[in-house]
């Protein structure tokens, strides 16, 4: 094997993981290489998943004038003859300008950057074949970050035409008339959302009853009555048992009997890791029955040179805890004095249309967990920067231990809501009471004001009457 074969470390992957894992043993003076098999960097995060979406929801906004509707009283329709590929050149430019960074990012840290699919030959030894045939390679420390593909269940014949998968959706050559989503988590309640305020006949399917059920069931059920609004319609506890193609697209039959006919058909219905081809096997590794490599709490697999991060391991395979997972993997690796642990308290952020984010406790998980809480709101149509904007439906809720009101956890439904939850988090983590909140002087008008007046709100209903809000 030629020396400039040898690496400290091999990182299968760059999506969001790879990249930063990379980035951060770089950063530390090891000589990293980094694989990929697509012809682009970025993952399922910059190429399918995330970015695409979120970016395509912005613009839905934009061309379904929904934020104007409020601000103006003007019920834009669509843009006329609005094609594809209209609606898609915002997504392409972002898109294209984040693979653009991964690049320069890795030429910035002195990475090699090995195209081709990579496959173990043995626990410190990966075969790279791309289209100039194969190279071995040899790491003291090899990463997986090779992430996920969406779960095609096998009676489902996916065409990419009519039916898709979370990874295909965005494939589709036009604006259906009317869409069912099957799979009411995040994924599919995020494109459910865009797509019916584009107009579009959206019809949600999901086996429970429910949407979103580990957020609090106040901000679930105002997340429903929203979608509600746009014009969403649900068939819950209900699962198609049968999907054919029909003239005018797809054909469901669901187990009640009721047949549903769109013109698309989106299955979000989870994801597996994506280890096809890897040969795991001559590393020594194998997945667990859930489908996913199994990592300690330092994201060390079974054999002790091997690390693993990202969708690959599973929960919580989101963008923003691989990339830390990532960097924390190669701290451990190779003993830098760094970054020792993820963050145990992480924020979810739903890019649905409204948003949503939390972080900690919700009513139900204190009431499981017998915690003694107590809740307070503020709504942003008591606030003036949620008038400007053009968003009066939101709310800020902070749940709090009524002995100490120390804060216990946060949830916001509407405008920015990824964002703003940054500034419960740090108090979250900071064990801070809602106090704080009430100290702090918040720039006017905010969104973010929102935390005091929900702290006041906690303050009332602790001591058994409401203090105005405002
Ligand atoms: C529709 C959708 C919306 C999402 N929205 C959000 C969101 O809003 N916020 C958020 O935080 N997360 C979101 N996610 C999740 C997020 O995209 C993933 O958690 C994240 O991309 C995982 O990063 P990763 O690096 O582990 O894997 P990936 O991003 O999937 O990257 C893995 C890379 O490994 C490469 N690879 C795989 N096998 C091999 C091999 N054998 N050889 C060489 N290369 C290989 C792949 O080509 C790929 O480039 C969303 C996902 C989807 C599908």
């Amino acid at each position: 094997m030629a020396p400039n074969d040898n690496f400290d470390l091999i990182v299968i992957g760059c999506g969001p993981a790879g990249e930063k894992a990379g980035a951060q043993a770089a950063y530390f003076g090891k000589r990293v290489a980094v694989i990929e098999r697509a012809p682009h960097m970025g993952g399922s995060c910059i190429n399918t998943g995330t970015v695409p979406s979120k970016t395509l929801r912005e613009s839905a906004l934009y061309f379904s004038g929904l934020k104007q509707r409020g601000l103006y009283g003007i019920d834009y329709s669509l843009k006329e003859n609005l094609s594809v590929q209209d609606f898609m050149h915002h997504e392409r430019a972002v898109v294209e300008m984040e693979r653009q960074r991964i690049l320069k990012n890795l030429e910035l840290h002195h990475i090699e950057l090995v195209r081709g699919q990579a496959n173990f030959e043995d626990a410190h030894r990966v075969a790279v074949t791309g289209t100039n045939g194969t190279r071995q390679l040899r790491g003291e420390i090899i990463l997986i970050a090779t992430g996920s593909k969406p779960h095609r269940p096998p009676e489902i014949a996916f065409d990419d035409i009519h039916t898709f998968d979370s990874d295909t959706f965005l494939q589709l050559k036009r604006i259906p008339k009317s869409l069912a989503v099957i799979g009411g988590g995040v994924i599919g309640c995020e494109y459910a959302s865009i797509f019916v305020a584009l107009g579009v006949e959206v019809t949600l399917v999901d086996g429970r009853d429910r949407l979103l059920p580990f957020l609090d069931a106040e901000i679930s059920e105002r997340l429903g009555d929203r979608f509600t609004a746009l014009g969403m319609r649900f068939l819950f506890n209900e699962r198609p048992v049968k999907v054919e193609n029909s003239s005018s697209g797809v054909r469901l039959s669901m187990k009640s009997g009721k047949v549903l006919e769109t013109e698309a058909a989106l299955f979000a219905a989870g994801r597996r890791a994506a280890v096809d081809g890897l040969a795991l096997e001559k590393a020594g590794l194998a997945i667990n029955d859930r489908g996913y490599v199994p990592v300690d709490d330092n994201y060390r697999t079974s054999a002790p040179n091997i690390y693993a991060v990202g969708d690959v391991i599973g929960f919580p395979a989101l963008a923003s805890t691989s990339m830390e997972q990532g960097r924390v993997a190669v701290c451990h690796a190779f003993g830098f004095q760094y970054k020792q642990r993820v963050a145990s308290m992480l924020p979810m952020g739903i890019y649905t249309i409204p948003e949503i984010s939390a972080a900690g406790e919700t009513e139900e998980s204190c009431k499981e967990k017998k915690i003694d809480y107590c809740v307070g709101r503020a709504h942003y149509e008591n606030n003036a920067r949620g008038h400007i904007m053009g968003d009066t439906a939101g709310m800020v809720k902070l749940i709090f231990a009524r002995a100490d009101r120390k804060l216990l956890g946060v949830s916001v439904i509407g405008e920015s809501a990824t964002e703003l939850i940054h500034v419960g988090l740090m108090a979250l983590d900071a064990g801070k009471s809602i106090d704080e909140f009430i100290q702090q002087v918040f720039n006017y008008p905010t969104l973010s004001e929102m935390y005091k007046y929900a702290a006041y709100d906690g303050l009332g209903n602790l001591a058994g009457h409401k203090l105005r809000e405002g």
